[in-house]
């Protein structure tokens, strides 16, 4: 039975222990049915203890944990979907010492199971951005100070947003980058990744958005003054306050694995109801991610 919604209990009650979360695994994992990974073969015994499929013709012993991100975790399957449940229905992730603390697990394996599962939330890109859409660089880090925009300083993160406006002008998705510099190379990134060709792009009137124009509709318009930013320059506060509280010096680097479950969440809010179901569903349905791998892809 899909779980739906973000009441903690009735969420306690459905997974009452590791098996409960096996057993919501193997549902997803064979939910177009059963077929051997080995010989292909459809017909399978399902081992009591672990409910590991046996294939019927070459005894090949498949787990539903195997090839996906719940693939040897050494601290419990419950465990891990309550930090899924927390980090995908609750309005605000958490930070992986306090994940630690909650589930008695070290701080490396929190950290590790975190970024596991914002590996899953990254955006596939399949549903680019249309509409109005608006983009704006502003930097993250060091000194803080009021004026947004592009900043000389070396201590700060250079990120860009952009932003899908409804028609009555609130936020619909944001996706944030990381950029190296505010040249059209960089900024072109997130028109690429996340911004549809026939949408209207708003951006301010900085030369090197410019060139990207060539291929997407931007009308450099507004200033930093203007009231039209508005509703962006809520979202950046949103995120910068959100990044303090959960972002510490070990994650140098990885800033944009924490930019995609901001968004996941902000992009979802609307589909409150089956956020964790989602999230667990990538998660059976990606390979499995290592500590190395992580470590490796900054
Ligand atoms: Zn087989």
């Amino acid at each position: 039975m899909i779980f739906k919604g973000q009441n903690i209990i009735e969420f306690s009650k459905q997974f009452k222990g590791d098996k409960a979360c096996l057993e919501y695994i193997a549902e997803i994992k064979w939910a177009e049915g059963y077929k051997c990974s080995n010989c292909g073969h459809n017909k399978f015994t399902v081992r009591k203890k672990n409910l590991a499929r046996d294939c019927n013709r070459c005894h090949h012993i498949e787990s539903p944990t195997a090839n996906t991100m719940f693939h040897s975790i050494r601290f419990g399957l419950q465990k891990s979907f309550m930090i899924v449940f927390e980090m995908s229905a609750t309005t605000k992730g958490m930070s992986s010492s306090q994940m630690a603390k909650r589930y008695e697990i070290s701080r490396t394996t929190a950290w590790t199971f975190m970024h596991k599962v914002r590996t899953a939330m990254k955006s596939s890109g399949n549903y680019p951005m249309e509409g109005k859409v608006q983009v704006d660089e502003f930097v993250y880090g060091g000194k803080e100070t009021l004026k947004q925009g592009r900043s000389k300083d070396s201590k700060k993160k250079k990120l860009i947003s952009a932003v899908e406006l409804t028609e009555i002008g609130s936020v619909k998705r944001a996706y944030f980058k990381k950029i190296e510099d505010y040249s059209p190379n960089s900024l072109r990134k997130i028109f690429d990744e996340h911004i549809s060709k026939s949408a209207t792009v708003f951006t301010d009137k900085w030369t090197g958005y410019a060139p990207i124009s060539k291929d997407f509709d931007i009308h450099q318009d507004y200033s930093d003054n203007g009231q039209s930013m508005k509703q962006m320059h809520t979202i950046i506060h949103q995120l910068k306050s959100w990044l303090r509280s959960v972002y510490s010096w070990v994650d140098e680097g990885h800033i944009e694995k924490y930019l995609d479950e901001y968004s996941f969440r902000i992009n979802r809010s609307v589909y409150k109801q089956t956020i964790f179901h989602r999230l667990i569903e990538r998660m059976v349905m990606t390979h499995p991610v290592t500590y190395q791998e992580i470590k490796i892809s900054t």
